[in-house]
Order: C-alpha cells, then structure tokens, then sequence
C-alpha cells in the first residue's frame, strides 16, 4: 500500500488550491517536514481539517508535488490514468489525424492533470518523461493506462530526477519492441531523426513546431541566416526548405555537426553547401563582427543556462547582452527571433530585455509576432507559469 499523509494548508494559500491551483509548494504547508517518502499520496486539509485536495508528493525544482484531484472519493489508481490519458488523447485528436507530423505532445504534465509527467510520441514509439522519484512511483499504472489506450509499437522513458533534477542515465526503453534508431518522424512534412535512447535529448524539440513552420512559411525566402546555439539544426533545415538562401549553425557540442548533417540529409538538402560550426556561440559573434559578417535572420535558441570554457550564460541575466551582441550582425530590415524556455520570468518581462538592448544600442525596431506553447503543450489558466515558452520575431529597423 502506498503511504498517505494528511498536511495542512496555511490558512492563506487555501484559496489558492480550493481554485484549482496544481503545484504542492513548501510554503503552502503548516507542516511539511511530515513528507518524506517519493510517491506518498498527500491529503491537502484545511487547518481544521476539511479537505481540499489529493496528489502526491514528489520533489522537483518547482515543488513538492503536485494536486491530482479535487474530489476526496477518487483514487489514484490505474483507473485514474486511465480517465486522464483518455481526456488528453481526446484533446490531440487533431494532431492523430494529420499524418504530416507524427511527432507531438500527449501528456503535458499539470495541464492535463498529471503534473510531474509528461508523454511525447514519436510514431508508433511513446516517450514518458517522470520528473521526480514520486512520479515515477506511479509507473506500472501510467504504462499499463498507457497501453490500454494508444496502439504503439514500444516505450521508453526518461527519469528526470537524480539530485540535480537532471537525467538519470540508464537504459530508457520500458515496453513492446526496442525501436530502430534513428526513427524518422514527420513534422509538417518534413523528416526528424529521433533517438529515443541516447540520453536526455531526443534530437528535436516539439515545443517550437509552429516556430519551425513560420520561419519556413514566411520568414526564411531569399535570406541569409544564423541560427544559433542550433542542437540538431532544426530551425536552419525549416529556413532552408523554406528558401533560405544560405544557413549557418553554431552550437558548441560536438555531437551537433553529424546530428545537423543527419537532419539536411534527410531532408534532401546539400549540408555541404551550408555551413555547419561546432563553436562557442559568443566566440563567433566576436568573429562575425570582426569579418563585417551580416545576417538577414538570425535565431537565438539558448539553453536557460549553460557554461562553456570562457562562458557562462544565464537567461536570467545574460539575455539582453546576447540581444546586444545579435544586433551588431544583423542587417537593417533584418529579422531576430528571439526565444528562452526560461521559466523565471514572463513575456512582459522578456520583453523588456529586447528593449533595453535595442535601446543601448541606440537601434529601432519592431516586434512582429510571438508565440508561446503550441497547443499539444497543453497548459491551464490555473498554472499560467506552465506555460514557460516564449518567442518574439523582431525586426531591426536600423541602429
Ligand atoms: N535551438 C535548438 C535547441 C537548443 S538546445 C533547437 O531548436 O533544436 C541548447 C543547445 O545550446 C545545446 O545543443 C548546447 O550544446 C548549445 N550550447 C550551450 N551553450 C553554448 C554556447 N556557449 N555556444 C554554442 N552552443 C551552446
């Protein structure tokens, strides 16, 4: 049996949850030092002992765990997987009926209900990622949901949670067959190499699928582009099918140049007419502004933090700089898309970073579009900072 513990709210959080907030905070609870086990089924109470709601505790970097349900009788059980897998599929029926993207999201943690879980498929294979030991506690009852509801072929997972909150290596496959890597997904038409067993990243990140299809749709015809800290060159292949005269890709991973090579490949573009670098970022702005280097586009993708030999870069504090940096080797006229998956502040926020380096750098410009988490990322208004993704597409006027 699973333990259950009763853990009082502080009287002025109560309100929060009764609403149908889902992340269980540290300082929310009267009496969070009883939670000690992963997986432990948590009774949220009032201080007088009402109930308010039941989850779990798991520890992440966001919390202690995560509200289930509101509904006292529910059990957590494989019945209740099975009712929230059967919504979410419901939700992405759209995305099963289109058999030009065969790569999307199912399960979007706390926006459908399952906070601290999220599934992704990828074809007939179905990635689970768990993002705490508590999470993960519940997997023999959201696989067994799981292969009730979808057909699939196999399934692999990520566990997310060793002391960092980072991967845990191991071997990630759990059920049906092992898979043929690379599998070769569809998104909009074109063709992604995933590999579903080589650590924490798959090869592509499906959160910026409507990024991809604009950039290639309408922005990346007849321009010359720069598509920074580029991982597998997702963002440089969509450009150049979408007419990009030229692409350049840095990303300082080795891995990246045969990943990026892959990815042209498939897609029946010449690499060798592209330009593929494996370099820190911030050394080749230096080097572009050195040769008189200028871009029409330029994509800035980077992690929310990194840290390479001369480097540190921190999307808390590093974004506008980065900003600055951009702007010196973008054309006038030029498009910067500008995106962070940074979940410490919001779009106002970001927002002000591209002002203020416009600003230092005595520059014009205009913001054109932007775009937050597509809808297969599910999110609720309840949790708003689930949403974490943002994305603006400027335009330097001049400066
Ligand atoms: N934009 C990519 C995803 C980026 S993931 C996409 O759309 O698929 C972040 C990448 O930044 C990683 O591949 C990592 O190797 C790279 N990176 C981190 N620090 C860097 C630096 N200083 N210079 C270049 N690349 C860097």
């Amino acid at each position: 049996m699973r333990n259950e513990e009763r853990v009082q709210v502080q009287p002025k959080h109560r309100k929060k949850f009764l609403n149908g907030y889902p992340l269980i905070f540290k300082e929310a609870l009267v009496n969070p030092e009883k939670l000690k086990t992963e997986g432990t089924i948590i009774q949220l109470v009032d201080t007088d002992g009402t109930f308010i709601g039941k989850g779990y505790y798991g520890r992440q970097n966001k919390g202690y765990g995560w509200v289930l349900t509101q509904d006292a009788n529910e059990s957590i059980d494989e019945g209740f997987f099975v009712n929230k897998l059967q919504r979410a599929l419901q939700y992405r029926k759209p995305f099963f009926e289109d058999p030009n993207t065969t790569a999307f999201r199912i399960v979007n943690g706390e926006g459908d209900g399952l906070g601290g879980i999220t599934i992704d498929r990828f074809n007939d294979y179905y990635l689970i990622n768990w993002y705490s030991e508590g999470a993960y506690s519940f997997k023999n009852d959201v696989v067994n949901a799981l292969k009730k509801l979808v057909d699939f072929k196999g399934i692999y997972e990520k566990k997310r949670f060793d002391s960092k909150g980072q991967y845990v290596e191991d071997d990630d496959f759990v059920a049906g067959e092992r898979g043929e890597f690379p599998l070769v997904v569809k998104e909009n038409g074109v063709d992604f190499a995933v590999y579903l067993n080589e650590g924490a990243m798959v090869g592509v990140f499906l959160d910026q699928r409507p990024v991809r299809k604009i950039i290639q749709d309408k922005y990346a015809e007849g321009k010359r582009v720069l598509n920074t800290f580029s991982y597998t060159g997702a963002f440089s292949v969509f450009a150049s099918l979408g007419g990009a005269t030229h692409t350049t890709s840095v990303d300082l991973a080795n891995r990246s140049l045969n990943k990026t090579i892959e990815q042209f490949s498939l897609n029946g573009i010449d690499y060798e007419s592209e330009n593929i670098l494996v370099m820190d970022v911030f050394k080749y702005f230096k080097y572009a502004v050195k040769k008189n280097l200028k871009f029409d586009m330029v994509i800035l993708d980077p992690p929310s933090f990194a840290r390479s030999k001369k480097h540190t870069f921190s999307a808390a504090k590093d974004y506008k700089n980065l900003l600055k940096e951009t702007i010196a080797i973008t054309e006038d006229k030029g498009i910067i898309v500008a995106s962070t998956n940074y979940s410490g502040y919001d779009m106002r926020k970001f927002k002000t970073f591209i002002d203020q380096a416009f600003k230092e750098t005595g520059g014009k410009y205009r913001l054109l579009e932007e775009f937050s988490l597509p809808e297969d990322f599910r999110t609720t208004k309840e949790f708003r900072e689930g949403d974490y993704l943002k994305v603006v597409f400027i335009e330097k006027i001049k400066g």
